[in-house]
């Protein structure tokens, strides 16, 4: 385990050694707090493979610094994480979304002088094998890798159905479709899992229901979804199993129905939407 405080956490090289089991993604006993509060207290979850887990759980239970700390944004205070048989704990966000753990931000930071396929290409510059030297001089290593790059992007657009805006000024486009640029850019860096932050929030009936298709085809081509979401009819409707937080803590984690018949998550939600 690497405990807050330790070296390997500021030098970004966290122990590599081969970890737990076969699944895909580990987290075992996950502890992060922000002064005295403690926004993860012991979250442990495993996922075997591709499919779809939606984390839930009321305003501050601790979503967005479950994906924050699994994906380098946040160093654990304690516990470990643990992607293909890999310690990633600790590791710089780079790092994991280059060992194939990408994610989404509940509002998508875009490149405004850019163009939507230009903003799709910047998420596939993280495997990208030319040096500054061969892209300055625009050497044909680098001209070669720009085009596979432009090639990736434009699949990855048509991939949430954006390949039509590929041209127009990103800033052109209304916040569902930021959103689905958000994941195309993320699907840049070839994920084998993906970490969507509140991607249902501010959609129309119509986009949401795009999404749930897009979430589908994702796992069709073999990815495994976390979703953090309040929209609970879309996390009800698309999950097979949905892992609630609250206060830092993991109070259920089963299927749909088990959860929304869990005395705890009822009580932890009284109050609030259903
Ligand atoms: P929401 O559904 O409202 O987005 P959440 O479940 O995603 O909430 P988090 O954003 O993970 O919750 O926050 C968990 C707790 O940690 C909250 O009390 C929050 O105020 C606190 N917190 C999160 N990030 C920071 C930070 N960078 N600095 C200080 N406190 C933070």
């Amino acid at each position: 385990m690497i405990a807050s405080g330790d070296p390997r956490h500021k030098s970004g090289q966290s122990s590599s050694k081969v970890g737990v089991g076969s699944s895909l993604f580990e987290v075992i006993q996950l502890e992060k707090s922000f002064g005295g509060i403690r926004a993860l207290c012991g979250v442990s979850l495993r996922l075997e493979k591709e499919g779809i887990v939606s984390i839930i759980g009321p305003n501050g239970a601790g979503k967005t610094t479950f994906i924050n700390v699994t994906t380098g944004m946040y160093f654990p205070d304690e516990g470990d994480v643990y992607f293909q048989g890999q310690n990633i704990t600790g590791l710089p966000a780079h790092m994991v979304a280059h060992l194939g753990i990408s994610r989404t931000f509940q509002l998508e930071e875009l490149f405004s002088s850019m163009t939507v396929l230009e903003n799709a290409m910047v998420g596939c510059h993280t495997g990208s094998r030319t040096g500054m030297f061969a892209a300055g001089f625009r050497l044909r290593s680098a001209r070669e890798e720009e085009n596979r790059t432009r090639g990736e992007a434009l699949e990855n657009l048509r991939m949430v159905g954006l390949e039509h805006r590929a041209a127009d000024d990103v800033n052109s486009l209304p916040l569902g479709e930021r959103k689905m640029l958000g994941i195309a850019r993320s699907l840049g860096v070839k994920p084998n899992l993906i970490m969507l932050d509140e991607p249902a929030s501010g959609l129309a009936a119509h986009e949401i229901a795009k999404l749930g298709d897009l979430v589908q085809k994702l796992v069709e081509n073999r990815l495994a979804v976390i979703i953090v979401e309040h929209n609970m009819p879309f996390v009800m409707s698309i999950s097979k199993r949905v892992i609630v937080l609250d206060y830092g803590r993991k109070i259920a984690d089963g299927s749909p129905d088990d959860v929304r018949a869990d005395p705890g998550v009822i009580k932890a939600y009284l109050g609030e939407e259903d």
